[in-house]
């Protein structure tokens, strides 16, 4: 059958679709990008109508949730046109959820055709509230914009959570000023472990490597911790803070614990489908999208990708040494 779900060789569903529409950003983040960075030529990304197209036939294939993110998704020209063309498949009820993340500098901005679109929570990266702190790690970004941002999509009446990434002697100190701003904010907050990835440069990210596990023991320094059994098919934890009822949640993507309930693939600006966010296989669903109008064999070359979705990833992060380094940067495959 044509539309029957998609089932990995290991039995897994893959209800989950991330989309990366672009490879640009107006920020610079150190971890992420370089400050002069080479783009891809336009003509590489897959067209809006080409996006819509495929996450269309995902969408027949069972996917549920789609998750917007680049690069800097609403940096990418005409992109309200993809999201209000996507809002069809929430109405249809065959979409349960549209969703983005963003740096949040242009929301100000999108907010409100985000929330006609049927968007309706937004994750926004944010490591500091510290106006300079922000310049210095964004390179490019400036905080008012983004605290704009977050009060225009909290006024249209988005749920707002907060990704921040741990970094060692930057924002550790930051831990309990940051937790209680988003308390007072009625967000949640996520953490993410610095990933080794792209090239190191000068910057070595194990300088800058800041352990989920000795945060969340801070953490429970101040406040009560209750885990949550909660899981999101994806590589995230999270415990909710007594005090503040706060979920606080904990990606480590490089620990093999989520593997087995692994319910997404990474599809990138390019067309390539990333079946895993720890190995380098791929699929390059363009020649199929490119090659034919018809939907058929677009649908036959996500089966065959989905078919290839290995079974765990592979990083080996010994702390000491960066061994499980992948090549391709953060905002390539869109975190
Ligand atoms: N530009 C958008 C943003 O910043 O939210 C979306 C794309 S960005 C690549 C997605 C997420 O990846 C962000 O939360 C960012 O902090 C995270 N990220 C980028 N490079 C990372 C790295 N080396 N380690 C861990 N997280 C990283
Ligand atoms: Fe841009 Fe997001 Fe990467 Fe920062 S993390 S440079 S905002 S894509």
């Amino acid at each position: 059958m044509t539309d029957a779900p998609l089932i990995d060789p290991f039995q897994r569903a893959v209800n989950y679709l991330r989309v990366s529409v672009t490879d640009r950003c107006d920020f610079r983040c150190v971890y992420c990008m370089a400050e002069n960075m080479t783009f891809l030529p336009k003509k590489e990304l897959l067209t809006l109508e080409e996006l819509d197209r495929v996450c269309t036939n995902f969408v027949e294939l069972g996917v549920e949730k789609l998750r917007i993110t680049g690069g800097e998704p609403l940096v990418r020209r005409g992109i309200m046109t993809f999201f209000d063309s996507m809002s069809r498949h929430l109405e249809s009820g065959a979409l349960r959820e549209l969703t983005l993340t963003t740096n949040g500098s242009q929301l100000e901005r999108f907010a409100d055709d985000l929330w006609a679109a049927g968007v309706r929570r937004v994750n926004i990266s944010l490591d500091t509230i510290n106006e300079a702190k922000f310049a210095e790690v964004t390179r490019w970004g400036r905080l008012p914009q983004v605290l704009r941002g977050i009060d225009a999509a909290q006024r249209v009446g988005m749920r707002v959570k907060i990704n921040a990434v741990a970094l060692k002697g930057f924002n550790e100190s930051e831990l309990f000023d940051l937790t209680e701003w988003c308390a007072s904010r009625d967000m949640d907050l996520t953490w993410i472990e610095v990933m080794p990835m792209g090239d190191l440069g000068n910057e070595d990210r194990l300088d800058q490597y800041w352990s989920l596990k000795d945060l969340r023991a801070r953490l429970a320094e101040r406040y009560t911790v209750t885990d949550l059994s909660e899981r999101s098919g994806g590589p995230a934890r999270y415990v909710r803070l007594e005090e503040t009822g706060q979920k606080i949640g904990f990606i480590t993507p490089l620990t093999h614990n989520f593997c087995e309930s692994c319910n997404r693939v990474r599809l990138t600006c390019t067309g390539e489908l990333f079946m895993c966010l720890g190995q380098e296989d791929m699929y390059d669903l363009r020649p199929a999208l490119r090659g034919s109008s018809d939907d058929t064999a677009l649908k036959e070359a996500i089966r065959a990708a989905i078919a290839l979705k290995p079974k765990g990833h592979d990083f080996d992060y010994s702390r000491q040494r960066p061994d499980g380094q992948m090549t391709r940067h953060m905002s390539h495959t869109g975190g």
